[in-house]
């Protein structure tokens, strides 16, 4: 999630890193159990995922990741493919490069990282906004942000319930901002506390190889064994937790499961005993909304924008998008689409939604776009069996559930991912942290080194 501010607008980048030192020398691959005893059992190997497991491979442990895709990283996946070049289909910005950890992991990795363009622009009708109308907008962004956090210290409620009266012409453009685009929902259907304690993502940075080539290099050090989905969990013993996958079973005294809200909901994966109602709620009130990107090669820089440069569109409707323009200096534009609109045009196929934003483009540039588009893709992450959504904004009133969804079970199942992060929910490095914080507690429940190590 990108909350944007003010400060976000107008602040220039931050300093952030370029020069990586050399790769690290290769590890030994590790040998992967394929069933049996194994101290823990971590399910699903995005951010979260990938995170615990190297937290406990640093404490010793003998564990497995299980991940029921064909390859890591989750909602944050890098696709070389496609365009011939890096495309990041889910997470792309590394927010708050200057604190995040993942910004660090890229460098000691020898991955290049790079400031993100400083501001954004705003598209009105077929020119851009000017000064006097960027000042205006932005300063009804801070009213709207202001009114959310002033309505959260007093009771937690839908953020449209708060806005301030008086954003005018700009009440479309700042819903789309704070909330399709931002929260992956409506900000009818997004809770006030939860959108004023995300915190500020400013000084953001990108992966130059993309964002899941990270997590895949991360990944490549554990124990994993993909296209591996774990269909039951049975922890009706304290002391042995059974986990089984089609290829096989494994027994464990700990168990971290990150998968996403709508996969933990959508029965994919059965624990008996089933999860307790409490956190079975939390988690649908934790449910995902709907993001995509629609990715366009052109023929070349056909609206003058600048590397990474990221425009809205004064909007009247909900049917706006993004810009995020010339993708790391490429002629790639990529249109993002989200809320109630990306969600049903997502559901209506990759055509609709090239068509979309190819008729869209056309319209704000004024731009015959027939023969100017190359490649093309769309992401639907709705549709992506082993994710089923976007992000966890959390319904109103349901900011407390994220602390509801990370409670431990009988103090050995332990959830972790972006929805169990109660700042930094739908972001990578949410889900790292959380995914750090299970694996801590398991090396707590666990003890020392492992005997089997
Ligand atoms: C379009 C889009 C854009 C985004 N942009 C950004 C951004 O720019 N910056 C940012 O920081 N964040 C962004 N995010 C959010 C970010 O991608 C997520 O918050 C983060 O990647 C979630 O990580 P996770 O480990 O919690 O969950 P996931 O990435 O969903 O990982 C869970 C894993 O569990 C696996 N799994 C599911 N079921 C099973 C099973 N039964 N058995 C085994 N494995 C299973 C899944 O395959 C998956 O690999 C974006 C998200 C989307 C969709």
């Amino acid at each position: 999630m990108r909350r944007l501010s003010r400060r976000s607008f107008l602040a220039s980048s931050a300093a952030v890193l370029t020069a990586a030192p050399a790769f690290a020398a290769p590890r030994p691959a590790p040998e992967v159990p394929r069933s049996g005893w194994v101290d823990a059992v971590i399910v699903g190997a995005g951010a979260a995922g990938i995170a615990a497991g190297r937290r406990l491979a640093a404490a010793r442990k003998q564990f497995v990741v299980l991940e029921a895709a064909d390859q890591v990283g989750g909602r944050c996946i890098t696709d070389t493919k496609t365009f011939g070049i890096p495309y990041d289909r889910g997470a792309h910005w590394i927010y708050a490069a200057d604190i995040n950890p993942l910004a660090k992991l890229a460098v000691q990795s020898g991955l290049d990282i790079y400031a993100a363009p400083p501001g954004q622009r705003v598209r009105i009708g077929r020119r851009y906004a000017r000064e006097s109308e960027m000042e205006d907008f932005l300063s009804s962004l801070v009213r709207a942000n202001v009114a959310i956090a002033d309505a959260a210290r007093k009771s937690d409620v839908a953020c449209t319930q708060v806005l301030p009266k008086d954003l005018g012409e700009w009440r479309p453009t700042i819903e789309f901002v704070l909330g399709p685009y931002g929260c992956s929902k409506e900000l009818a259907d997004v809770s006030t506390a939860d959108l004023s304690r995300s915190g500020e993502r400013d000084n953001s940075a990108f992966c130059r190889q993309g964002f899941g080539a990270l997590l895949a290099k991360l990944a490549a050090p554990l124990p994993l064994l993909l296209a591996t989905p774990v269909k039951t969990i049975e922890w009706w013993s304290r002391a042995r937790i059974e986990v089984d996958t089609p290829k096989g079973q494994f027994k464990t005294g700990a168990v971290i499961i990150t998968v996403s809200t709508n996969v933990l909901t959508s029965g994919k994966i059965k624990l008996a005993p089933d999860l307790p109602k409490r956190q079975l709620d939390a988690a649908a009130k934790l449910k995902l909304g709907s993001r995509d990107h629609v990715a366009l090669e052109l023929t070349g820089n056909l609206f003058g924008l600048r590397a990474d440069e990221l425009v809205f569109e004064k909007s009247e409707s909900r049917q706006t998008a993004a810009i995020f323009g010339n993708m790391a200096g490429s002629t790639i534009c990529v249109v993002d689409v989200g809320g109630s609109f990306g969600r049903d045009l997502s559901a209506k196929g990759e055509a609709a939604m090239i068509d979309f934003a190819i008729n869209w483009l056309g319209g704000l540039y004024g731009t015959d776009m027939k023969s100017a588009v190359k490649r093309r893709h769309a992401t639907r992450w709705n549709n992506e069996p082993w994710v089923l959504g976007a992000i966890s904004a959390a319904a109103p009133g349901a900011q407390s559930s994220r602390k509801v969804l990370a409670e431990p079970l009988s103090g050995r199942i332990f959830l972790a991912g972006e929805a169990t992060h109660e700042t930094l929910w739908g972001t990578v490095n949410g889900a790292w942290e959380s995914g750090e914080r299970a694996a801590d507690a398991v090396v707590k429940l666990l003890g020392g080194p492992s005997k089997r190590s």
